[in-house]
Parts: structure tokens; C-alpha cells; sequence
């Protein structure tokens, strides 16, 4: 017998396959067991009332725990953003306040029907637990900084954590471990040296920034007489799986450069434009056979983890910056969210897709919203009408983790307390 039917679905089901309304899904032992027209016998049987059911989102590029910062410094330039405002607060920041932070991420990324992230922060080990917890996905890395002469591997927290994830999570899990080197600009070529061999021995994904601004793009070309993707390749980083993030800047050879070695960027529309940082070419990016995902960055450049938000604005800035209004479909537009994003953290075989076999990543939109009737395309309803609150049920392996308002694994006034009583002040210095 099943563990879950849900019935009564509108499936939208991202395999390429059209929408199919009457649906049922199976779920047994975590995942999709049944797909079809039929109901068969279950213990638990969710009435799905019409509304589409979809595999769960995939922010490929977070930092949550800034969570604490929303809001803490808009309208900065990237650089006095980072400086004078991030890097004093992040100096002090301890393990409760990232976790705190990292709490209050999750609520909202559940919320908004996102059920696997790439995270890159600090105090990862204790990230992994909370996500544990929170019943989510996530492949987590604690980034590599490597400035200055007295630079020590051995001393650095990054380098620590990464390892103790790696051997306590491995690299397949629900939770697993992702290596990162922070960006180009952050840590010299030895360095890079190290992550890759790290890369190549656990069979990890090397997580990355990537050409995110004008400056920091031509900086690269400048020390390295190349950019920065291409000094990534000669160094043989591309060797192994790399997710970057933005990828604004890049060039044309850039990107046949990371088609040729199977690279993911995760676009960050949202961050990059709140940075004013410019507009990344994803038609170009697609074309050459990158694999695009989507990322919200942190929210201190967002400020919010709603994926949704991101999906609409991927499509409308392809179309408006080329003056193509088909250079990115709304069918398209969900894949980044879904089964590129999927692909990207290394899942592409576990979830993204709605299909038997699959971890029953799920989420339900409540398509009796006045703001999605009437429906005639149901992706095009997803990527141009819906929001995330239009979310009304959040499902990882079979379990559900929000429905109807009510978060089940976890305590979001109290996480929200925690981070207002015991994080703000750390983050205001009072
Ligand atoms: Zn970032």
C-alpha cells in the first residue's frame, strides 16, 4: 500500500510532458511510486482540489543565515555594502546567530515551495543539523578565503568545516557537502590547486563566484591575463563539477568554456540587479549549453528568499534586454528553477521532475487565488501569476513540511524571536 495519494492534481510535472489535470501521485517509502489517472489504496489521502502540484524548488545559491541582515543595508554600492557594512557584522556573528538565521531562511524558503538550497556560509556543520531538522535539502559549503601572506589552510574555519562535512555527510545525502573557493578575486591559484584535488577525491561540487561585476571581471583579466573562467579552467578546476554563481560579466569564450566542461551558473536576477551589478546574458548562457539554475543570493542583496520572484524576473529580463520576448519561455524559465537547479547540486537523478522513482519533492499552488484564474497554461500561470504565498503545501521525500499556513518542522515564532532577540543586537553591535 502507499504511504500518500494525492489526488486531484493538476501536475505539472517539468519532463517535458504537458500539464495533466485528474492526477494522482503515489508515494511510498519517500518517493514517487505512482503517477496516473488511477487512485489507488493509500494511508493518507491529500485532496489536491484542482491546484497544480509541482516538484519543489531549487535555490542554487543562497547565503540564509543573512536572513539576520534583511534589510540591514540597502541601497549601498557592492563594495561599501561588503566592507563597511557585511564583513563587521559577519566578524561577529556566532554559531546561535547563524543558525537563528539560517532557521528563519528555511521558514521562508518552505513558505515559498523551495525544498533544496546551495548554501555558502559559516558554521556549516551546525547549518546541517538545523537543516536535518527543518527536513530540507541542501548541499552546504563554508567558502574559502585566502587573503594575505600569513594565509594557513590549516587555521582556516572554511577549510575545517568543509572537512568535517565532507566526512560526516559525504556527498550523496539529503545533506551534503559542497567544497568552495569564494571568487577569483579572494584566493590565490594554490589555493584553487587544493579545492579541485579536494574536489576530485570526494567527488564534490566546487561552489563559486563568478564575474558578479564589471570590476572584479576586468580585475581578474588584469592579474591573470585572462578571465577568470578561463584562469579556473587552466587551473583544472573545471575538471570537477562547479556550480558559479552570477556570471554576469562573462564572455563569449567564457561560456564555451563552461559548456565544454559541463559547468552550472546560477543566476541571481534579483541580487544583481539590487547590487546594481547588470543583467547576466542567460539566452547566450543557454544557447552555448550551460546548465542555468537560479539562486536569491543573500537577503542583504534580495531581500527575500522567494523563488518565485526570481523565476519571473529571469524570464522579463531575458525578454526586455533582448528585445525578444520568446528569449525565455515560462516553461524555460521553471527549469532553472527545477530540474537545472536539480542538475546543478548534483540531484538531477533524484528530484526536479515530477515522475515515479523520484524523492517526492512536492509542492501544491493554490491555483483558487483570484490572482492565478482563469488557467489556460499552467507553467505560464507558475512562472508569470503565482507568488510564493500562493504556496499552500511544501513536501520533501513524502513528508510534508508546511501546508495551509502551518509550518510542521518548525517553530517559526520562536525562530523568529531567536533572531530578534538574540541576533539583532549582535548584528546593531549593542
Ligand atoms: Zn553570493
Amino acid at each position: 500500500m502507499l504511504d500518500t495519494l494525492i489526488k486531484n492534481a493538476l501536475v505539472l510535472p517539468m519532463t517535458g510532458a504537458g500539464a495533466e489535470p485528474d492526477c494522482s501521485i503515489g508515494i511510498r517509502d519517500g518517493r514517487i511510486a505512482y503517477l496516473g489517472k488511477d487512485k489507488p489504496e493509500a494511508r493518507e489521502v491529500i485532496d489536491a482540489g484542482g491546484h497544480i502540484v509541482m516538484p519543489g524548488l531549487v535555490n542554487a545559491h543562497a547565503h540564509t543565515a543573512m536572513c539576520l541582515m534583511r534589510g540591514y543595508a540597502d541601497d549601498y554600492t557592492l563594495e561599501s555594502w561588503l566592507f563597511d557594512k557585511i564583513f563587521p557584522v559577519e566578524a561577529r556573528l556566532d554559531e546561535r546567530a547563524i543558525v537563528a538565521g539560517t532557521v528563519l531562511g528555511m521558514a521562508e524558503m518552505i513558505r515559498t515551495g523551495t525544498t533544496s538550497f546551495s548554501d555558502m556560509y559559516f558554521c556549516e556543520p551546525a547549518v546541517a543539523e538545523a537543516v536535518l531538522k527543518a527536513g530540507m535539502k541542501a548541499n552546504l559549503s563554508n567558502a574559502i578565503i585566502a587573503i594575505g601572506d600569513g594565509y594557513d589552510p590549516e587555521k582556516d574555519r572554511a577549510v575545517i568545516e568543509t572537512r568535517t562535512l565532507l566526512k560526516d555527510y559525504g556527498v550523496s545525502g539529503d545533506v551534503r557537502g559542497d567544497i568552495s573557493i569564494h571568487a577569483e578575486y579572494t584566493s590565490p591559484v594554490h589555493i584553487w590547486h587544493m579545492a579541485h584535488e579536494w574536489a576530485a577525491e570526494y567527488g564534490a561540487i566546487t561552489h563559486i563566484h563568478l564575474s558578479e561585476t564589471k570590476k572584479e571581471h576586468e580585475e581578474a583579466k588584469a592579474r591573470h591575463g585572462m578571465t577568470a573562467a578561463a584562469a579556473f579552467a587552466k587551473n583544472g578546476v573545471l575538471d570537477t563539477k562547479v556550480l558559479f554563481a552570477h556570471g554576469v560579466w562573462l564572455e563569449k569564450e567564457d561560456l564555451e568554456l563552461l559548456a565544454e566542461h559541463g559547468a552550472s551558473v546560477a543566476h541571481c536576477p534579483v541580487s544583481n540587479l539590487k547590487l546594481g551589478s547588470g543583467i547576466a546574458n542567460v539566452r547566450a548562457m543557454l544557447d552555448a549549453g550551460i546548465n542555468v539554475c537560479l539562486g536569491t543570493d543573500g537577503a542583504c542583496s534580495n531581500n527575500s528568499l522567494d523563488l518565485f520572484e526570481e523565476i519571473k524576473l529571469a524570464a522579463l529580463l531575458a525578454k526586455g534586454s533582448s528585445f525578444d520576448p520568446t528569449a525565455l519561455p515560462a516553461y524555460e524559465a521553471l527549469k532553472l528553477a527545477t530540474v537545472n537547479g536539480a542538475k546543478a547540486q548534483g540531484r538531477g537523478d533524484e528530484t526536479g521532475t515530477v515522475e515515479p522513482g523520484k524523492a517526492a519533492d512536492l509542492i501544491m499552488i493554490d491555483t483558487s487565488k483570484p490572482n492565478l484564474r482563469p488557467i489556460y497554461d499552467p507553467a505560464g500561470a507558475v512562472a508569470y501569476s503565482a507568488r510564493g504565498s500562493d504556496v499552500e503545501m511544501t513536501m520533501v521525500n513524502g513528508k510534508v513540511l508546511y501546508r495551509n499556513g502551518e509550518w510542521l518542522t518548525i517553530d517559526v515564532e520562536r525562530a523568529v524571536r531567536e533572531v530578534e532577540e538574540y541576533a539583532v543586537p549582535i548584528v546593531l553591535n549593542k
